[in-house]
Order: structure tokens, then sequence, then C-alpha cells
């Protein structure tokens, strides 16, 4: 396992990136550019240096798998099922590869989904399955839960706004699925973006072929503006949504789309 995978920050007792508590380890470099996006740190796939408060550093860093596989297994004892009492959470937990998009080193993560595999622990990956099919293939062998985002389902925005290839994502949805693994859909809503009418009804339409599935409708607040600063980068005011709109869009999900919605606020 001398493969090397380029990191930004390991995230140690997760309770929202998949079931029970997670390790999240955040790999840096994203296939989108979301104007939104909450973590401008992970876009880049280098190392960056900041200034914060006056104080330099770097953004990302170069970690073994080795040295990775050792780091999530000091936690290994939240990816064990607990009985009720023991712990505070009976569900087990695990790891779960966020970003940026992890999928875009599955190559090199390869060795490390094997070696937890094998020692029967739990992986997440949250993607927003912008990637190269056979990213997604070597992932599926091993991973137990993708969520993966819904963003903009119109293909010429989807280029101008997030820079991305919504044909390759549609497939990509349709190769998980035909593989039977399990899915949880997170979608966005950022005002000016995501929200539009049309899209919310794309968005609805998508999820209908694929219920009854878990949704969460994400109602961003940070905006990661200190990190934008820090990086010389103006972060965007956006305009956002309400908490009826929130609530109206879940009850439309779950008429129209047969969907087990939920709003989450992060
Ligand atoms: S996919 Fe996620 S990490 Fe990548 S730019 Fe969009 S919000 Fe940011």
């Amino acid at each position: 396992m001398d493969e090397h995978i380029l990191i930004t920050n390991i995230q140690r007792f997760s309770l929202h990136d998949g079931p029970g508590i997670r390790t999240t380890v955040f790999c840096k470099g994203c296939s989108l550019r979301c104007p939104w996006c909450a973590n401008p740190e992970n876009l880049e796939p280098r190392s960056e240096d900041y200034v914060k408060d006056g104080v330099p550093g770097t953004y990302g860093r170069y970690i073994s798998c080795e040295e990775l596989l050792q780091e999530v297994m000091k936690d290994e004892m939240f990816y064990r099922q607990c009985d009720q009492g023991e712990s505070l959470d009976a569900l087990p937990g695990g790891v779960t590869w966020s970003g940026g998009e992890p999928l875009l080193q599955a190559d090199r993560l390869k060795p490390l989904f094997r070696r937890l595999k094998d020692a029967g622990v739990h992986q997440c990956v949250e993607t927003c399955l912008f990637v190269r099919a056979d990213k997604l293939e070597l992932a599926m062998e091993y991973i137990d839960l993708f969520y993966v985002d819904i963003k903009i389902l119109d293909e010429a925005r989807c280029r101008e706004v997030l820079r991305g290839d919504l044909r390759r994502y549609l497939a990509n949805v349709e190769a998980l699925f035909a593989a039977k693994k399990p899915v949880v859909f997170r979608v966005p809503v950022i005002g000016g973006f995501t929200d539009s009418g049309e899209n919310r009804q794309a968005v609805i339409a998508l999820i209908k072929q694929y219920s009854p599935i878990k949704v969460e409708l994400i109602m961003e607040h940070n905006l990661g503006r200190s990190k934008y600063l820090s990086l010389g980068k103006t972060p965007l005011d956006l305009h956002t949504v309400t908490d009826e709109f929130m609530e109206q869009y879940k009850k439309a999900m779950i008429k129209s789309a047969g969907a087990i919605a939920v709003v989450c606020k992060i």
C-alpha cells in the first residue's frame, strides 16, 4: 500500500456523514466548481498555500495508504455493532470518503477500500458523481452506501454553472441503481441556482424513477467564508431560501416522487 492520497482533513466523531459515528476523510480535488461550494480548499488537486488571520498555512497533504489506514483505524471502536446502552449510538459507524470529489482518487484509494472492506468496516462515499465510469465501478466493489448529490438537471446550465457533463452524471446514477447499490440522494437547495420551479420538477422526476428512496434536502448556511478569504477568493453572497420553501419542497418530494424526504440544515 504505497499509494499516496491528497487529503485536507480527517474528521473524527462525525454524526452527519452516514450511519453511526463516522471518521470522515476529506479528499482534495473536485470535478465540479459549484459557486456555492462550502469547501473551496478541497477543489484544486494540489496543495495550496493560504493566509488566515495573518497566519500562513497549507491546504492539502499527501498521506500514504498505510498511514491513512492507521489513522482511520484509531476509531475502530466506533465501527463495531454496539449494544444499546453500551454506546451513544447503537448503529455501527464507519469511514466516509468525502471531499472535494473522493472518487477522483479511486484508483489510489483502492487498496484502502479493500483493506477496510476485508476488516468489515462500513464505508460511505459522498459524491457529486461527475466522474469517469471506471472510477465509479471500482468504488462500487467496496463501498456500502453512496450519498449522491443532485444539483442542476439542465444540461446547458449544468455545464455553464457547475462545469459538469450532465450525461456522464446521469449514466453514473443509472449504473449505481443497476448494480443495486444503496443510495441516499442529497439535494442542495441554493437560491438562484438550484431552486427554480423547473429544476425542482426535474429533480422530483429523477428521484421518482428510483423511489422509495431517502432524500436529504440541504439548506446551506455555512459557505466557508473564511476559507474563501484565506485563499484570496471572494465568497458568493447567496440568497438563502426560507424554511417554508424547504417544507413545500419536501412535501412535493414525498407526494410526487414517493421519496422519504427530510430537510437538513448545514
Ligand atoms: S461537488 Fe461539492 S466539493 Fe465539488 S465544487 Fe460542488 S459543492 Fe464543492
